[in-house]
């Protein structure tokens, strides 16, 4: 059974004029989500009472004070000239994690679900521990991954981020351990800056980072022969007992920002394939967040073909 999150709260994180990370993004993804024919198993509005406690423990308390105080001073901008803020971005920030806290309860905890699509805004994977980056302020896939090494029986979480953009944040907040693998196909070298094939991790966590680099202006053979030959490998050898997916749609051919050539039916196939090696290793189980993604026709097909293949009920589950 696949759900649908999200919240009010999203809307309200003004980031001015001309900035491509825009509420009507969120209007973009319903659209894939309605397409998807999905629209009745929205659930909105919905946090979760851990929360505060896991933002705490993926960033530090003075980070996540100063980006409170900011917001609520007026400031406009935050640590980059990539994260405008307005009044009400902590609390959109916040409800991001929330909002994926209370997915990830719905699939392991409660067992009502085992599939979850979240359209939120701020994205999260640029945001490290303590430095908010390329449009992100908290790390929402992180606190995910933190909150389920809590709970019992959930040893190993794998993420997989294919957003075009490689996904700083989430790499170095688990670049030191082997209970949360970071895998990731990006555009590169490009935004922002990391994510070179040699950045494996470190210490107790070598060998538990995967990047796999991809040239602009690749398209769906190169990423989904990435999918096959590296992914799919990785995961059958890690054997993760939750699988976490930073969803970014801006390798999509439409999009502005990312210069690639990567089309929505790539991402249903992508899909697909995840969704099997969750059958294969955790029941079933696939949290998905969205990421990045700035062209909303290209935003709303991908979505569409995502949430599709989201909500594929085979005959093993
Ligand atoms: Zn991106």
């Amino acid at each position: 059974m696949l759900k649908i999150y999200t919240h009010s709260a999203f809307r309200r994180h003004d980031t001015g004029v001309g900035h491509p990370e825009t509420a009507s993004r969120l209007d973009a993804a319903m659209e894939g989500v309605r397409r998807a024919g999905a629209s009745e198993r929205v659930l909105s509005d919905v946090v979760h009472p851990d929360t505060g406690r896991i933002i705490a423990k993926v960033h530090s308390r003075e980070y996540e004070r100063d980006l409170d105080e900011a917001c609520r001073s007026g400031m406009r901008l935050f640590h980059s000239l990539d994260n405008p803020i307005s009044s009400s971005s902590f609390a959109a920030a916040r409800a991001a994690v929330g909002t994926a806290l209370a997915a990830a309860e719905d699939i392991w905890q409660r067992k009502e679900s085992n599939r979850a699509f979240i359209v939120a805004r701020p994205p999260g994977h640029h945001a490290e521990r303590t430095e908010a980056m390329g449009f992100c302020f908290f790390n929402t896939i992180a606190c995910v991954a933190e909150w389920l090494r809590e709970q019992p029986g959930i040893e190993r979480v794998f993420v997989f981020d294919f957003d075009v953009h490689h996904g700083n944040g989430t790499q170095s907040i688990f670049n030191e351990r082997d209970d949360v693998f970071y895998a990731s196909i990006h555009r590169y070298p490009f935004y922002p800056g990391t994510g070179a094939a040699d950045e494996i991790g470190s210490g107790k966590g070598r060998g538990f980072t995967r990047n796999i680099p991809m040239s602009g202006g690749e398209g769906d053979a190169l990423f989904l022969r990435a999918v096959e030959d590296e992914i799919v490998r990785i995961v059958d050898d890690y054997e993760p007992h939750a699988i976490l997916l930073s969803s970014g749609f801006d390798a999509h051919v439409r999009d502005p920002l990312g210069g690639m050539r990567v089309t929505e039916q790539a991402y249903g196939e992508l899909t697909r394939r995840v969704v099997e090696l969750a059958q294969r290793h955790c029941e079933g189980r696939v949290l998905s967040l969205l990421e990045g993604g700035y062209d909303m026709e290209g935003l709303a097909a991908s979505t569409a073909e995502h949430v599709s293949a989201l909500g594929q009920v085979s005959s093993r589950e």
